[in-house]
């Protein structure tokens, strides 16, 4: 495992904050996989939260990072950001328990946009540039584009509890009802009941 977080602390150049993030991060989790290489089509995260036999929450996190791409550091903190969200509260979506898969995608790509307007503040106070926050490419995604309108011009949704009903409300009209909502809560992930 030890060879992941010095991946990570090598993308990060000695930014004092991104280290800092790495950090924290990485002991909440007990450590997260990390793929980083040039061939990776973009930057990306994954929770992979699981509901457990025994009714407990799992997170099985893990990100990559597209080397060769100029933002390397800002891409690595970007994901670790949608990593601290899930830490700071936000509800985070139960990943086996959906029947269709490409519902569960759908879900996932979608919410990864409503992490997004949380995401930004936390970003620009870790100093970086904001105008790096995402990859280009990514911004202007046509199929996705939609979704980022709606999550941006809605009202704002600064809390957890904002966030579950908007995001929550959001999916129902894409005809996904009543998904499971796992959420962290003084460190232990526990099946949000609505
Ligand atoms: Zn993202």
């Amino acid at each position: 495992m030890i060879q992941f977080l010095n991946c990570m602390r090598e993308i990060a150049a000695r930014d004092e904050n991104v280290l800092n993030l790495i950090a924290k991060i990485w002991f909440a989790y007990g450590g997260i996989l990390v793929f980083a290489n040039e061939q990776l089509e973009f930057s990306a995260f994954r929770l992979g939260l699981e509901l457990l036999p025994n009714d407990t929450l799992r997170p099985g996190p893990s990100i990559q990072i597209k080397l060769g791409s100029g933002r390397e550091k800002e891409a690595l903190a970007h994901e670790l950001l949608h990593l601290d969200l899930g830490l700071s509260g936000y509800p985070r979506l139960v990943q086996n328990t959906f029947s269709d898969g490409e519902q569960r995608q759908l879900a996932n790509s979608i919410l990864n946009i409503a992490d997004h307007r949380v995401m930004r503040p936390m970003f620009e106070e870790l100093g970086l540039d904001p105008e790096r926050f995402m990859s280009t490419q990514d911004g202007i995604a046509p199929q996705w584009a939609k979704h980022v309108e709606a999550f941006e011009s809605c009202d704002p949704y600064a809390s957890p509890c904002e966030y579950l009903e908007r995001a929550s409300t959001y999916l129902h009209s894409f005809g996904i009802a009543d998904p499971v909502w796992g959420a962290c809560k003084a460190g232990a992930w526990q099946v949000i009941q609505q």
